[in-house]
């Protein structure tokens, strides 16, 4: 295995490695005090780092792995090559519904989906290359960064010092405390995207949004996938309805979906790894060739010298951020995964925004706060399921009244002869078209929310988006639907009786 391991080791692989580490790559001399010293080169680094270099300022970014974090090499980028090349299996599949024959039926070449990855993400990866910020004027380090003291940092043994830092160490999968499944083996995502062979039987363990996604592109790949849950429902943070239309989608691909089952415990039998639980009393065994684990992630903040530096953190939360993201020490900051609860790849670009904004610029009326962000997201299932702001109950426990209004995409004619399922959900302030949140379940659910999450971030309610022309048929339209459902709900009885007397009148 390579010192990356960015496996199996091939062109692709290795033209990955070169951009985001460099085998010969040779640390600069560090330039005095830096006004920014960036730790990590996730999404939250790279913003950070290259942000302010922008802006002139003199920034050292280290990096002990590869730049480009989880997002590039283990997350986002490899997980939805995978989800396209299983969309298209599972179109394939579909096509009689379609009058389309496929005599020959569908056969997926993993190795091929697999090549295909890391093909892609190696094209990608040139935007997080080492080259690429040293040429942006950012002096990258590349080894492991730990403070030395409250206003320095070490990295393969030379000391930088700083006016501020940034950390941006990000996370890692969580592993979770079952008995054997240590010795057993199992995968993350830092080892999924690595396999060559697709896994006959899969156990995945963990029903949130990695969990979900990956049983079911591993599902329409072929493998028999079993699909652990603790709870009762799937993607726990989603309301019920939208997820148990996923789940439906997950089952029609052939996930089986284990859920309020207890773990007890993992071995290894004949060359299989036996998965033991017991479900509402009943015992039962499943086996399986690979289990992968999804059960959450924890911050990155052991090793850095966090007690040396001053900065407060809790293992399981992550470092302790104010509303500016500053840390217990004045001088650092943290932006991402390490710190904060909703860990995307566009949270950590927009916490390195607002980290830049206080971090290099002291003035108190400038200082931008996390609470101020409007942060959608999505799992990228088959539905997908988007949601921004507020859920019905959130708003319900902060006494907000609330009226909700839905749109089923079976009334909506694109999403008809596209043979798609979902729903629009928008909860808005009773009495206004103030627009509290919003849940979508569509096929590009992520793309549709864009609509609503700009509202909400420019303060534009239902009124607006009622007045706002959609293209027909597409699948969008359903929102506009939503905000003509609001508009008629503001016509009052007495409204409606003077609307039929004048219409009466000017027959
Ligand atoms: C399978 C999967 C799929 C995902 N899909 C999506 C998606 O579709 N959309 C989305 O928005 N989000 C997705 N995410 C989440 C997303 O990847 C993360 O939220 C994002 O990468 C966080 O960025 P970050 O910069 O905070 O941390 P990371 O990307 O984790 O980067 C942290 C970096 O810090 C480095 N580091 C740590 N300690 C040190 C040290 N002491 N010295 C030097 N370097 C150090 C690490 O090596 C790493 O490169 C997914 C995650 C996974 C696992």
């Amino acid at each position: 295995m390579n010192a990356f391991r960015l496996e199996p080791w091939d062109s692709y692989n290795q033209q990955t490695a070169e951009n985001v580490h460099p085998k010969d790559w040779v640390n600069p001399e560090p330039r005095g005090r830096y006004n920014l010293v960036v730790l990590g080169a996730g999404t939250a680094g790279l913003v950070s780092a290259i942000g302010a270099a922008g802006l002139g300022a003199r920034v050292a970014l280290i990096e002990k792995h590869l730049m480009g974090g989880d997002c590039l090499n283990v997350g986002c980028v490899p997980s939805k090559a995978l989800i396209r090349a299983a969309r298209a299996a599972a179109e394939v599949r579909r096509a009689r519904e379609f009058g389309v024959e496929v005599p020959d039926g569908v056969e997926v070449d993993f190795p091929a989906v697999m090549e295909r990855m890391r093909r892609l993400r190696a094209r990608i990866s040139e935007n997080d290359s080492a080259e690429r910020f040293r040429h942006e004027g950012v002096d990258v380090f590349l080894g492991t960064g730990v403070f030395t003291g409250r206003d320095r940092i070490e990295v393969g043994g030379q000391t930088l010092r700083f006016a501020k830092a940034v950390l941006a160490t990000g996370a890692r999968a969580a592993a979770p405390p079952i008995p054997g499944l240590e010795d057993a083996g199992y995968l993350t995502n830092e080892t999924v995207f690595s396999l060559t062979e697709l896994p006959r039987r899969l156990v995945v363990i963990g029903a949130g949004p990695i969990g979900c996604e990956l049983s079911q592109a591993f599902a329409r790949f072929g493998s028999e996938v079993h699909l652990l849950e603790a709870k009762h429902q799937i993607l726990t943070r989603e309301d019920r309805d939208a997820a148990e239309l996923v789940e439906r989608s997950l089952v029609e691909d052939g996930v089986r979906i284990v859920s309020a089952c207890h773990i007890d415990r993992v071995s290894i039998g004949d060359g299989e790894k036996i998965v033991a639980l017991e479900c509402g009393g009943e015992s039962r065994e499943i086996a399986a060739d690979e289990i992968l684990v999804g059960v959450g992630r924890a911050p990155n903040v052991e090793g850095i010298g966090l007690e040396t530096a001053g900065v407060a953190f809790d293992p399981r939360k992550g470092i302790g951020v104010d509303e500016q993201l500053r840390t217990t020490n004045p001088k650092i900051y943290a932006a991402g995964d390490c710190c904060f609860p909703y860990k995307f790849t566009h949270t950590a670009d927009a916490l390195a925004r607002i980290v830049l904004q206080n971090a290099l610029f002291g003035l108190p009326f400038l200082k931008k706060k996390t609470s101020t962000l409007t942060i959608p997201w999505c799992t990228y299932t088959d539905p997908e399921i988007a949601h921004v702001g507020m859920y019905e109950k959130d708003a319900e426990a902060a006494g907000i009244p609330v009226r909700t209004f839905i749109q089923e995409l079976s009334e909506v004619d694109r999403a008809v002869l596209d043979g798609d399922d979902g729903f629009v959900k928008v909860h808005v302030r009773e009495g206004s078209d103030h627009i509290l949140g919003a849940t979508i379940v569509a096929r590009h659910a992520g793309e549709m929310l864009t609509e609503l999450t700009l509202a909400m971030t420019a303060g534009l309610g239902l009124e607006t988006i009622a007045g706002t022309i959609h293209p027909y048929p597409t699948q969008a339209e359903a929102i506009k639907r939503v905000a003509d459902a609001y508009r008629r709900s503001r016509l009052t009885p007495t409204a409606k009786r003077w609307l039929r007397k004048w219409l009466a009148w000017t027959r």
